[in-house]
């Protein structure tokens, strides 16, 4: 019988008291009582208006079905005929404003909880199968043309080029994984912290990869180690797909960003996250701030204030806009709230200033802040209500540690390094939204390095059509 509750079964979690001192996951997984009890607010309806918003078109209500009879296997079967990353969509998709957001259930009450449920049938398929299975296991297959294996490289480890390098391994090529860290992953490893997204899942993944046959040459920065032109004549590969990302920090360009204590989110979550900064006696040199602020208030501003709690930080986190604007997830903000994190809207950096301390031999550490009241103007060409400065507002706020989480951008590099590939003026890469070719004909992108900063659903689904037009290209080409 269908379960007419309007609301959703809620998440177990770690207390907020506790998890604010740990890095162990915050949502625990729905228990096979609660998924069925879950799975059964689904209406199924005929029209399914939750898969058309889902950006790789899982078939929501037949999974959803699978899982109401209790059929857990056979629902995870049915997600990865579509989706390649199960684990890590269910945990941070925003489904709020994809599949759930369209849930007729959502219309009165909350819609059908998709994403905890995609993330129950795979942990429930991860926890029953071998230990190297991740959801890109499975037998290599022969190449389409029966000739023997042609090589093709894939630039970056993040979900475009695991999904593009999976799915061209599937088909029998001979795939090569060039990363410029000494993890792969993307920021699934170095961004998104360890109590969102275990790294254990991650490791899953690129282990099934490699049991397809996928290689991994890490620690290869692509337009610095080797180019791709290098890649495409000396070293033979017949196709490129670059999936580099958009990992290139913004600044806001004002005084003090250059002072101790001042880091990028990014550097500031890779310390945390792949260097394990946060480990006793770890290696990694890190600002453990008292007082750290926030710029920003997208899921990089909130992973990273996230952190900085579990450092042991009194953390605030400032956004030039309102809360209705912030464009992090609602669960996340949710989350940041209940951990201890104080917000200032309406609110924009100005300076940052040094105090006298010398520290480490060194003089120039943060010791605050000037921010300045905003008000809403007219909206600005992102459709967004434009932010103008209230004068004389400013003021200031006490701070050992600022994190700037306002914005990414692709690295130059490739492009630098590439000859003919044609970019936009942002630096992203120009290339076809169905085929991801790019202006050089063997030469294929998407994920980030393409769109600028989007969603990982989005780049494994880029890197799902190129790795379909690099097999159409390299079956028509004669070895
Ligand atoms: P990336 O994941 O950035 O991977 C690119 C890889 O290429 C990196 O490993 C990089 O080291 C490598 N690389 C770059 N240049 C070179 C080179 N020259 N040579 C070799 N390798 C290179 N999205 C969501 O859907 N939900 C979330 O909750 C979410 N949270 C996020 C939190 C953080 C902190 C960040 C930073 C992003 C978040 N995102 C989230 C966005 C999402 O992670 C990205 O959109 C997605 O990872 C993009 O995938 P990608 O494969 O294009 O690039
Ligand atoms: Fe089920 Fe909601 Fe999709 Fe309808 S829209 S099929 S209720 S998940």
């Amino acid at each position: 019988m269908a379960n007419m509750s309007a609301k959703k079964n809620p998440m177990p979690v770690q207390e907020p008291e506790r998890r604010r001192n740990n890095f162990g996951e915050v949502a625990l997984g729905y228990e096979p009582e609660q998924a069925v009890d879950e799975a059964k607010r689904c209406l199924g309806c005929k029209n399914k208006p939750c898969v058309a918003d889902c950006p790789v078109n899982i078939d929501i209500p037949a999974f959803v079905a699978l899982i109401a009879a209790g059929d857990f296997e056979k629902a995870y079967g049915v997600i990865s005929e579509y989706n390649s990353l199960p684990a890590v969509c269910g945990r941070v998709c925003p489904q709020e404003t994809q599949c759930e957001g369209q849930c007729i259930r959502g219309k009165r009450g909350e819609p059908v909880a998709i994403g905890r449920l995609e993330r129950f049938a795979a942990d429930y398929h991860n926890e029953r199968a071998g230990k190297h299975s991740g959801g890109q296991s499975g037998p290599a297959a022969k190449p389409k043309d029966g000739k023997s294996k042609q090589k093709v490289a894939v630039v970056g480890s993040g979900p475009a080029g695991l999904a593009c390098a999976g799915s061209l391994a599937k088909k029998g090529y001979d795939v090569t994984v060039f990363e410029a860290l000494h993890v792969a992953g993307g920021v699934l490893s170095y961004g998104i912290p360890e109590f969102r997204l275990p790294k254990a899942i991650v490791k899953k993944e690129i282990a099934g990869l490699e049991n397809l046959g996928v290689e991994f040459a890490c620690n290869t920065v692509v337009g610095k180690t080797l180019t791709v032109d290098e890649l495409l004549g000396t070293y033979g590969y017949r196709a490129v797909f670059i999936g580099s990302g958009a990992g290139l920090p913004r600044f806001m360009n004002i005084p003090g960003e250059n002072l101790n204590g001042v880091y990028s989110a990014n550097e500031y979550l890779t310390r945390i996250n792949l260097m394990k900064a946060y480990l006793e006696g770890s290696a990694t040199p890190i600002q453990r701030g008292k007082r750290v602020i926030v710029a920003g208030g997208g899921n990089v501003a909130m992973d990273a204030a996230r952190c900085a709690v579990r450092m042991g930080a009194d953390v605030s986190v400032v956004y030039r806009r309102t809360e209705k604007e912030l464009p992090a997830r609602l669960e996340e903000v949710e989350h940041a709230k209940e951990e201890g994190i104080r917000f200032f809207f309406l609110t924009n950096p100005v300076r940052i200033n040094a105090g006298a301390e010398v520290r480490l031999g060194a003089k120039g550490w943060v010791e605050s802040i000037t921010c300045e009241k905003m008000v809403l103007g007219d909206p600005d060409e992102s459709g967004r209500a434009r932010p103008v400065r209230l004068p004389d507002s400013e003021f200031d706020m006490e701070a050992d540690c600022v994190i700037m989480a306002i914005g990414t951008s692709p690295n130059p590099l490739i492009k630098n390094a590439t000859s003919g590939l044609d970019t936009q003026k942002w630096g992203g890469i120009i290339a076809d939204e169905e085929t991801g070719l790019t202006s050089r004909e063997n030469i294929y992108a998407g994920g980030d390095a393409v769109t600028g900063a989007a969603t990982v659903i989005l780049a494994m689904g880029a890197g799902k059509k190129a790795a379909l037009a690099m097999e159409n290209y390299l079956s028509g080409v004669r070895a």
